[in-house]
């Protein structure tokens, strides 16, 4: 980690453990009917798989409350109710068996009936979040405030706490979600000064791609920067499936996870580039996501730069004159036709997962550097010397600037 976590208390959300001890987690949503219980379990399944560590699910009826006995009993990551206006069923998502409670202070308002769910989940030993929302806010302090600022989302986070704590609950994270980003991370800043309890961040009701991913990118990324931050939800408009793989990149691109999965790096083209780098980097995205390989991998435009730029990459390929590089670590082990360029890079990914790096440098062919020196040549002598071209522009500075003292 480059910096570091704001020192937390410790809550268990089944078998995940959240807090500045563990690592941050990764949380989404379904949108299933909760009473369509194989529906359900089938999403759940399916955004687990893609990199969520909580999926939290509505409980919003009594058939869904019904309904999630079996869901928690099969589903293969902890469960969260989420509960809106009715406190009864947040007692019967306990009942039920789920592993925490999500709570909206801004619509379950009744101080006895928030201290009786807090007795429920004590006795169930399992977690509540103080989940609130700047477009949900109790509106008394919208009345007080004039809007949902960040003094009027905390304020409300800390009269819930006061009921929760009242009773003797400290199993507690918070939740100071706005949908303007600047609001959101000040909300943020100024519930970390006050609460030692772990913090879930969130853009609320970010929107559809491409934007409410870049809303909750800055927003959630901002404040893990400043060491702010336990477990995170992407909310987007879109397939939980993509909150899930959002949340989970975020977290392997700033070095906070481990790396599970493909890295897909690429040049961004240029006049130079010898192949429509777009449509490779697409189908090489497409393919090596199907086969799961955890490997930061690079596409690039042309074998000029391409191999060198790209040498922290465990596998790349770079585009020559109707050739293609195949690069491990910068070092070119094979020249492939054009036309064979994806189902290379493919082949080698899979060889490099079973056998690993090492192993797959030595089985380099031994003629590879040397076709990979000939194409970068007749590519130069076509194209012209990147470098030289430097040169060129360096003299014709100096001569501009003489000219100007003269
Ligand atoms: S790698 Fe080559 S094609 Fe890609 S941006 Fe760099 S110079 Fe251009």
């Amino acid at each position: 980690m480059i910096y570091s976590r704001r020192k937390t208390s410790q809550i268990q959300v089944g078998k995940v453990g959240i807090g500045s001890n563990f690592p941050i987690s990764v949380q989404s949503m379904t949108t299933t009917k909760t009473r369509d219980v194989e529906g359900t379990l089938a999403q759940i399944y399916e955004i687990a798989s893609n990199g969520a560590d909580i999926v939290r699910v509505t409980c919003n009826e009594v058939e869904a409350a019904e309904g999630l006995v079996e869901i928690t009993q099969r589903s293969p990551v902890p469960i969260i109710a989420d509960i809106h206006f009715q406190y009864k069923l947040a007692l019967a998502a306990i009942e039920a068996g789920v592993d925490g409670l999500r709570l909206n202070p801004g619509n379950i308002r009744k101080e006895s009936q928030i201290k009786e769910v807090a007795k429920a989940a004590l006795s169930a030993n399992i977690p509540i979040r103080i989940g609130v929302n700047g477009g949900s806010l109790d509106k008394d302090l919208l009345e007080k405030y004039g809007d949902a600022t960040p003094e009027a989302l905390v304020e409300s986070a800390m009269t819930e706490l006061k009921y929760l704590e009242d009773v003797d609950f400290f199993n507690i994270k918070i939740s100071v979600k706005h949908s303007n980003v600047p609001l959101m991370i000040q909300s943020y800043r100024l519930l970390a000064e006050k609460v030692e309890y772990p913090l879930h961040l969130g853009v609320t009701e970010a929107g559809p791609l491409p934007g409410g991913l870049i809303k909750s990118t800055a927003g959630i990324s901002t404040l893990l920067n400043e060491g702010i931050g336990d477990t995170i939800r992407y909310s987007l408009t879109a397939d939980p499936i993509e909150e899930a793989k959002s949340g989970r990149q975020l977290l392997e691109y700033l070095g906070l996870r481990e790396r599970n999965s493909l890295d897909l790096i690429a040049c961004p083209s240029c006049g130079r580039a010898e192949v429509d780098v777009i449509k490779v980097a697409e189908e090489a995205q497409e393919a090596l996501n199907k086969e799961d390989i955890p490997l930061q991998v690079a596409v690039m435009g042309c074998v000029v730069n391409g191999p060198g730029e790209a040498r922290s990459a465990d596998l790349g390929i770079a585009a020559g004159k109707n050739k293609g590089h195949l690069f491990i670590r910068g070092e070119v082990v094979r020249v492939v036709n054009e036309k064979d360029m994806v189902t290379s890079l493919l082949d080698e990914a899979r060889l490099i997962v079973e056998e690993g790096i090492e192993s797959r440098l030595a089985a380099a062919d031994d003629n590879a550097a040397e076709l990979a020196q000939k194409d970068v040549e007749d590519l130069l002598n076509s194209q012209g010397d990147i470098n030289s071209f430097t040169d060129r522009k360096k003299s014709v500075v100096e001569i501009t600037s003489k000219q100007d003292n003269d």
